[in-house]
């Protein structure tokens, strides 16, 4: 009885402890480098993925700040003050409104504190404004142009995709936040690479569901109302909004006997996946967020201790840059990305 007693406090204090170095702030032995992360907000599917990293990363070697900047710009402005003022040894920030960059940039460099930007990529001249910054992402260009080769190899490979026989490729685009460099390229690369490939395109219509599913629901309900069967393929900028999609038009009777549509997204999360296994997503491609948080948490870390940025492990390109490859996901492979 004494020793059962004796065991429940041990793993009491142990849980205690575990919580306290889960608390902002608290995170870290002594003498760990700290770092402020703050995420533009956490009720994002595939940033809590890279939170997830970023946290996995720091175990044992950083105490982190994380926060939630909960889609306004001005909170994070605010929170980005208090790293500063607590003299954190990195911040590494996504951004909520990449153009706010260059004040966050200003501000990091008057209190020397070096900062990394990820997912949301800063306009080239602000980027040029201090050594000690840095960006970590994927090259949006890239994520569109696979998009576009998975839509390419679908309408080659079943004549019946071109509904009304026209020899046109209808489509839809769901678009992420405008301005987001993922959302402008995604859009412009998907279709510049269907175009590439000898295909005629109509756009039908395009609209944001600003990367969020319900919305993209929504939107799709409204195509669907005005274009019906004229829509011949979705394109959408990520995964939440082709789940969105998918979900609108499973009510419009498709996925079900024999009725389908090609959607495609991209990040490949783990719902995504499913779909892509249950035959009803058509393509998406891997967003690596655990790649992408791992870089952010190493050149971080790297700048917080004053070690050599490049010696971190990752190529740094035009001394600023880590570019985190993305990789097509179909039906053939997808098993390879479940999580
Ligand atoms: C992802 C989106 C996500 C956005 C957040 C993009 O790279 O594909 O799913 O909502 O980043 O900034
Ligand atoms: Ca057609």
């Amino acid at each position: 009885m004494k020793k059962l007693f004796f065991v429940m406090m041990i793993v009491f204090f142990a849980s205690m402890l575990a919580f306290a170095s889960g608390q902002q702030g608290g995170g870290g032995g002594s003498g760990q480098p700290q770092i402020g992360v703050a995420i533009y907000k956490f009720d994002d599917t595939f940033m809590s993925y890279v939170r997830n990293a970023i946290q996995q990363n720091a175990q044992g070697k950083a105490g982190l700040t994380m926060v939630d900047s909960q889609n306004a710009q001005p909170t994070q402005n605010d929170q980005v003050d208090q790293f500063i003022t607590r003299k954190l040894n990195a911040i590494a920030i996504n951004p909520v409104d990449r153009t706010a960059a260059g004040a966050i940039i200003d501000k990091a460099k008057a209190g020397n504190v070096p900062v990394v930007f990820f997912n949301r990529e800063p306009f080239a001249e602000d980027m040029r404004k201090w050594d000690k910054v840095y960006y970590v992402g994927a090259k949006a260009e890239e994520s569109g142009t696979m998009q576009g080769e998975i839509v390419v190899d679908y309408w080659k490979a079943n004549p019946g995709a071109d509904k009304n026989g026209d020899g046109v490729l209808q489509y839809i685009m769901l678009k992420g936040e405008p301005g987001h460099q993922d959302a402008e390229l995604r859009t412009e690369f998907s279709i510049k690479a269907v175009t590439a490939a000898g295909i005629k395109v109509q756009l039908l219509a395009e609209d944001t569901a600003m990367w969020d599913r319900p919305r993209a629901v929504e939107k799709m309900d409204a195509f669907w109302a005005r274009f019906g069967d004229q829509i011949e393929v979705v394109f959408c900028n990520n995964d939440d909004m082709a789940l969105g999609a998918i979900e609108s038009l499973r009510k419009a009777g498709f996925f079900t006997g024999g009725r389908y549509l090609p959607v495609v997204g991209v990040d490949a999360t783990a719902p995504a996946l499913q779909a892509l296994s249950e035959g009803t997503l058509l393509g998406t491609v891997l967003n690596d967020d655990v790649n992408q948080g791992k870089a952010t948490f190493d050149i971080s870390y790297a700048l917080a201790t004053g070690a050599n940025v490049t010696g971190a492990g990752w190529p740094i390109i035009d001394g600023k840059y880590v570019w985190v490859p993305y990789q097509k996901v179909t039906r053939d492979n997808y098993r390879n990305f479940l999580r």
